[in-house]
């Protein structure tokens, strides 16, 4: 497959998802990441976390059938493509002393990056201005994820990852408590004990804090690379689909502490998710990437992933009533990080090293493979 063929692909799959039978498969049900999917290898060897769909939403998606083949490790997607499950790693098996299973406290995302949400919950969603596409309390109310994560429990799941040899990254992002320093105090502890016993690299999230020698901190402790996340940068958007951070944090706020993150991490380890389908404004969209890219930031393009337990659940995303230009809009982005020579598996750590919900590496080697 051409690099351009492999980008439709990853498109299609992230957007469209894919079906399978219930009995066959077992989807999350809710979290940050692949919500509802799991993932596979695209025959580029990188991961797609594909959302799985069924019956009408199957129908509404256009999903095209993931069927399984002699090979348990082998699925066939759309009777043509032959796409590899990723294997679930040993120490999902295990348990800490007090009985937690370790894939309560930390998961494979992708390949080799291990994720976690050191707050499964945020303060948006005690006042009803929760980002419409959010599910985060629902892993720890649904008794899939634990409420909040030690340090302690995350090093001993670390641990275990490091032995078996199945993670080279630490992604930690955390829902916003109710706090001025919006999670970060609790990110600096967790860093604090992982820098005890590797130097892994790590790549956190949280909200833009107001005091930004918060940032500094995160430097200090042996943070590598940060995401800020805007979410969207269609200012109509971002307000109606994420109602407490957009009064929270101003777009300004936003580009001081990327800017502020860029003197201390470095060109393309400060990125920042913009979600696409939710009718934002597309030509404003670039323009206004085009000036994030330009600063350094690395913009992870995702598309939305209506998930069923969240406000979006009925939603039809604007991408699925126009997939070429959507395609186009992708291959743009594309050609924005080339030009501005961000290459995202060139970054040290974050969401996109593991890039299995965001097209912009291939949409990043079509560019380089074109222009
Ligand atoms: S900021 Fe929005 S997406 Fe993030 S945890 Fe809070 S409500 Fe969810």
């Amino acid at each position: 497959m051409n690099t351009e063929e492999i980008l439709r692909l990853k498109v299609r799959l992230l957007t469209e998802g894919a079906s399978i039978s219930d009995s066959e498969f077992q989807g999350r049900k809710g979290g940050a990441g692949p919500v509802g999917g799991r993932y596979f290898l695209l025959p580029n060897g990188r991961p797609v976390g594909i959302p799985i769909r069924s019956g009408e939403m199957a129908e509404k998606f256009k999903s095209a059938q993931l069927e399984p083949t002699e090979d348990p490790m082998i699925w066939l997607y759309d009777r043509s493509i032959e796409l590899e499950l990723v294997p679930k790693p040993s120490f999902y098996d295990l348990k800490t002393d007090d009985g937690i299973p370790y894939n309560k406290i930390a998961l494979l995302h992708g390949r080799e990056t291990l994720a976690t949400t050191l707050y499964q919950n945020c303060r948006y969603w005690l006042t009803g201005q929760q980002c419409k596409f959010c599910t985060i309390p629902h892993s720890y109310q649904s008794k899939d994820a634990l409420l909040e994560k030690t340090p302690e429990q995350f090093v001993e799941v670390l641990q275990a990852a490091l032995n078996e040899g199945v993670v080279k990254d630490i992604l930690m992002t955390t829902g916003t408590p109710d706090a001025d320093d919006v999670g970060i105090e609790r990110i600096l502890s967790v860093v604090r004990a992982i820098r005890e016993i590797s130097d892994i690299p790590v790549g956190v999230q949280f909200e833009p804090p107001i005091d930004a020698e918060k940032i500094h901190e995160v430097y200090k402790v042996g943070v590598n690379a940060v995401g800020i996340h805007i979410e969207s940068i269609d200012p109509d958007i971002r307000a109606k689909y994420c109602p407490g951070k957009t009064e929270y944090g101003s777009y300004e706020l936003y580009m001081k502490s990327w800017k502020l993150a860029l003197d201390l991490f470095g060109k393309g380890n400060v990125s920042t998710f913009i979600l696409y389908g939710l009718g934002e404004d597309l030509s404003l969209t670039l323009s206004k990437l085009n000036e994030i890219a330009s600063t350094g930031v690395l913009p992870v393009i995702t598309p939305i992933r209506p998930a069923p337990n969240s406000q979006l659940g009925n939603f039809i995303p604007s991408y699925l009533k126009k997939p070429k230009l959507y395609f186009e809009f992708v291959k743009d982005v594309g050609r924005i990080l080339f030009r501005e020579k961000i290459n995202p598996k060139e970054t040290t750590a974050g969401c996109h090293r593991c890039g299995g919900c965001t097209p912009i590496q291939e949409a990043y080697d079509f560019a380089q493979s074109v222009l």
